[in-house]
C-alpha cells in the first residue's frame, strides 16, 4: 500500500493564512459587511461558498448565490494584490524536497481556486502544470468534505486510506477522517494544538521544518 503526503496549501506550506483573511475582510466590507477578523480566521481553510455561507448566517443575513459569487471574485482581486507578500513556511521547501528524494509520493489539495493558489505554488518554487495540485476549482466540494485529498492521492497513484493529511486546520483534519487519511497538524496557520487534536490530528507539529525534523516518526521506512 502507499503511503502519501497530502498537503493542505494555505497555513501549511506557504505563510498566507493573514492575507486571505484580510483579502475576505477587504470582500466583505465591500458588501457593506464589517466583520471582525477573528471570526473570518476561524473559518479559513474551508470551502469559500460554505466560508461565506456560515459567515452570513452568523450575521443573520440572506445568502444568494450571485453575493457569493461575488464575495469570491472580490476576495480573489483582494487577495491577488497581497500575494506578493507570502512566503513559504520555514522547512516547506526542504520538506517536500526531502519526501521527493526517498520517493515518498505527495500532492497539495487546497480550497483556493487555481488562480490563488497559483502564486502560492511558485513562491514555493515548484510549477503548478509540474506538481500534483488539486484546486477547488477541480472538485466538487471542498474541505471539510474529503474530495480534495481523494482526488490528490489519486494524481500520485495512491489512495486516501492510510495516506497521510497535512493541514493547519480543523477542517483539513475532518476531510482526513472522512477518507479514512490520517491528520497531522500544523500550527503555522494560526489554530491551537487542542483544537486539531480534538478534530483528529495524530500527531501536531509548529511548521514544515519542525515535521521535517520528525520525519521518521511518521515516514514509511525506505531503508533499514
Ligand atoms: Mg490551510
Amino acid at each position: 500500500m502507499t503511503t502519501a503526503f497530502l498537503f493542505d496549501l494555505d497555513g501549511t506550506l506557504v505563510d498566507s493564512v493573514y492575507q486571505h483573511v484580510r483579502a475576505w475582510h477587504l470582500a466583505l466590507r465591500d458588501e457593506g459587511i464589517d466583520l471582525s477578523v477573528w471570526r473570518i480566521h476561524r473559518k479559513i481553510g474551508m470551502s469559500g461558498g460554505l466560508f461565506t455561507n456560515q459567515l452570513l448566517r452568523e450575521l443573520g443575513r440572506e445568502v444568494d448565490l450571485e453575493t457569493i459569487d461575488r464575495l469570491r471574485l472580490r476576495h480573489a482581486e483582494h487577495y491577488l494584490s497581497l500575494s506578493h507578500e507570502v512566503r513559504p513556511l520555514p522547512g516547506s521547501v526542504e520538506l517536500l524536497q526531502t519526501l521527493s528524494a526517498l520517493d515518498l509520493p505527495w500532492a497539495i489539495g487546497t480550497s483556493g481556486r487555481l488562480v490563488t493558489a497559483e502564486p502560492n505554488v511558485r513562491s514555493l518554487g515548484l510549477e503548478p502544470d509540474a506538481i500534483a495540485l488539486v484546486t477547488r476549482d477541480q472538485v466538487q466540494y471542498a474541505k471539510p468534505d474529503p474530495d480534495l485529498f481523494v482526488e490528490a492521492a489519486r494524481r500520485v497513484d495512491a489512495t486516501t486510506v492510510g495516506s497521510y493529511v497535512i493541514g493547519d486546520s480543523i477542517w483539513d483534519m475532518l476531510a482526513a477522517a472522512r477518507c479514512g487519511a490520517l491528520g497531522i497538524g500544523l500550527l503555522s496557520g494560526g489554530y491551537g494544538r487542542e483544537e486539531l487534536e480534538r478534530a483528529g490530528a495524530l500527531r501536531v507539529y509548529d511548521d514544515p521544518g519542525d515535521m521535517l525534523g520528525h520525519l521518521d516518526e511518521i515516514a514509511p521506512r525506505t531503508r533499514d
